[in-house]
């Protein structure tokens, strides 16, 4: 495992959500942190089959690009009664004949889905966030951090908080979806809390322990 000994890394994201909760993640911890939409760098295809493969993808890139130590984060919604649909394909789904992303009709897609296969029950419609962080190093070296969060697909979209598919995902344990949730309380996590909740949080934890401590 390689620690990482600058407090300088480039977050290789263009998503907006995902680079406000990685920043709200490594604020404790004195990074200066820019993203790859600040950088202007190219955002590269994502043609990986796996989480790990497009989040390497991505974290590489900016390395390369930066010359600095660059997090990514891979991530989607995992849906059981859809054979793990949407998975790496997560984004995909939000994806509109004029190029941008419209989670509305995504979350609708997703219902529309699960009622064709008559998936109405809370049982019936477990699901899991998946994240992948990458942390990548310009010689190509990377290190990857895996966090994942149990729940199901709400029957209807709720909360207006957070980003992309989070009205739908109700966490197993609580009673509120993501949408409906604080930030802090979406990520559950500050250094020194054993637990996490989101998937990205529980990764975030991983990545603190192997990489930063010790
Ligand atoms: P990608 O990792 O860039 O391929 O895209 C991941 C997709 O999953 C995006 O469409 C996100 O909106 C969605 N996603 C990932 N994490 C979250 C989350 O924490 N909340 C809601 N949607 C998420």
């Amino acid at each position: 495992m390689r620690k990482l000994d600058t407090r300088t890394i480039v977050v290789a994201s263009h998503n907006a959500g995902k680079i406000r909760e990685i920043a709200d993640l490594i604020g404790p911890f004195g990074f200066s942190a820019k993203s790859a939409a600040e950088l202007n760098f190219v955002e590269p295809d994502e043609t990986g089959t796996t989480f790990e493969e497009n989040a390497a993808i991505k974290a590489l890139a900016s390395a390369k690009a930066a010359g600095l130590p660059a997090l990514s984060d891979d991530s989607g919604l995992v849906i059981d009664a859809l054979d793990g649909a949407p998975g790496v394909y997560t984004a995909n789904w939000a994806e509109t004949a004029d190029g941008t992303r419209d989670f509305v009709m995504a979350m609708a897609r997703v219902e529309q889905a699960l009622a064709e296969k008559g998936a109405l029950t809370p049982e019936a419609r477990t699901a899991r966030f998946v994240s992948v962080l990458c942390l990548a190093w310009p010689d190509g070296h990377t290190e990857m951090f895996r966090g994942e969060v149990e729940g199901f697909i709400a029957p209807a979209p709720r909360g207006t908080a957070g980003f992309g598919y989070d009205p739908i995902f109700q966490p197993k344990g609580y009673d509120t979806t993501f949408g409906e949730m604080s930030a802090e309380e979406k990520h559950g996590w500050k250094p020194g809390d054993a637990e996490a909740l989101s998937h990205r949080a529980r990764a975030f934890k991983i990545f603190v322990e192997t990489c930063l401590e010790g």
